[in-house]
């Protein structure tokens, strides 16, 4: 009797001390794997974060693409010219078309469309997708510009830096020469920073070829 119990306390203990070693163990494995789990689910959360970051900030860009293109329309109407917008018939849907003039303008963002000023800086991460990119924007642009060209459409691109930032012409000054370019038979004009000059298909597609290099020679990937 007394034996029995004995063995059944010694099992008991046993027991114990089996099921304390597992208890300890599988706390042990379960930290050690929720302790991983966290520093993946961080890395993740960081990642996306990034994503989201860079996503916003793009978008943000490009709403203000919008704002700049807004302030040459105002500036034209007041002035009293009447011209209609993102014409989907005309190639490429020029942000304004002028039916009068026969004209069509395009307004910039130095970023998106890789103009040769401080404005356009190739982002550091991602490098090649960027460059991808906005050289397909470049390309979009040029083929529009001709298309347009086919259809006796004239072309007059402003750049952002010309409307936005340190050293933009002043509004006066942007509208006088947008009014100037206007009635003439130039075909292709650009106006930036510097003010306005006429203009080819093979000197943007140059332009464009100078300020990618400088970013690539200046942040390489
Ligand atoms: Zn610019």
């Amino acid at each position: 009797m007394l034996n029995t119990a004995k063995r059944t306390n010694k099992k008991a203990s046993e027991r114990f001390n089996f099921s304390k070693e597992r208890f300890i163990r599988s706390v042990g494995y379960w930290v050690v794997k929720a302790y991983i789990r966290t520093i993946l689910e961080w890395g993740q959360l960081a990642d996306v974060h990034n994503k989201d970051q860079r996503r916003k900030n793009m978008r943000a860009i490009k709403s203000a693409d919008t704002s700049i293109e807004v302030r040459v329309r105002k500036m034209l109407w007041h002035a009293g010219y009447r011209y209609r917008l993102n014409v989907k018939s005309l190639t490429g849907t020029p942000d304004i078309y002028l039916p009068k003039y026969r004209a069509a303008i395009q307004i910039n963002g130095c970023l998106w469309h890789g103009h040769n000023c401080p404005q356009f800086v190739l982002p550091k991460t991602r490098t090649e997708f960027w460059k991808e990119k906005i050289s397909s924007n470049v390309q979009r642009d040029l083929r529009s510009i001709s298309e347009l060209k086919k259809q006796n459409i004239r072309a007059l691109l402003i750049w952002e830096c010309a409307i936005r930032g340190n050293g933009r012409l002043e509004p006066d000054y942007l509208l006088k020469l947008i009014s100037r370019w206007l009635p003439t038979d130039d075909s292709l004009s650009v106006i930036d920073k510097q003010g306005i000059r006429s203009a080819s298909l093979e000197d943007l597609n140059a332009q464009f070829n100078e300020a990618l290099n400088f970013q690539l020679k200046t942040n390489p990937a």
